[in-house]
């Protein structure tokens, strides 16, 4: 069994997605092997994340002020929200340069077996709709089950409470189980361009 202090970075290199017990175990070591010179530098990135990324009080995307420079940038159209679910998602379509409104990140998907995973962040979202002024919302979810289900729940929500709003959707054109951060930019771009309501 290897020492303690190897076992607690491997677990914690686990809990990482898509790192499973050999690559964690690949992660270590290669730390180690460097003379401990790259143990260094990712204490040093580690601590940076740490003490200065903080939560926008606004969109909810991670960043090194809140608000963050896109929330205090006067010049997008705050009329517009677009919802994402994951901050990669916001930063793909930032680089298309079609976007010029505002966003709010869910930070995750409805999960069947627990309902309220998404209760905090929809509060953060309708109290930015009663709150300020604006008339449109989109959707920009995956194309897959889980952004699917969320999507429509969200729909409703908003309906329910806020009749006059407009909720609009990514055009079909990006393909059914897709990841929009891995979506090239000139078929998310065209998505937007297009979006349905
Ligand atoms: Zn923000």
């Amino acid at each position: 069994m290897y020492p303690a202090p190897i076992r607690n970075v491997v677990s914690a290199f686990k809990r990482l997605p898509s790192v499973g017990e050999r690559t964690a175990e690949r992660f270590v070591f290669s730390l180690l092997k460097s003379g401990k010179k790259d143990v260094a530098g990712l204490i040093i990135a580690l601590k940076g994340l740490m003490e200065t990324i903080v939560s926008c009080e606004v969109c909810w995307d991670f960043s090194d002020q809140s608000p963050c420079a896109l929330c205090a940038d006067t010049t997008r159209d705050g009329k517009t929200i677009c919802v994402v679910a994951q901050p990669q998602d916001l930063h793909a379509i930032e680089k298309t340069g079609v976007y010029r409104g505002t966003y709010h990140v869910l930070r995750g998907v409805l999960v069947p077996e627990n309902p309220d995973s998404l209760r905090e962040t929809m509060r953060r979202l309708l109290s930015r709709l009663e709150n300020d002024a604006v008339s449109e919302v989109v959707l920009a979810l995956n194309p897959d089950m889980p952004g699917e289900t969320t999507a429509r729940f969200i729909e409703r929500e908003l309906e329910r409470r806020l009749s006059a709003l407009k909720v609009s959707r990514l055009a079909r054109g990006l393909p059914m189980g897709s990841d929009i951060q891995y979506a090239d930019e000139l078929t998310l771009s065209s998505a937007f361009k297009h979006r349905v309501s």
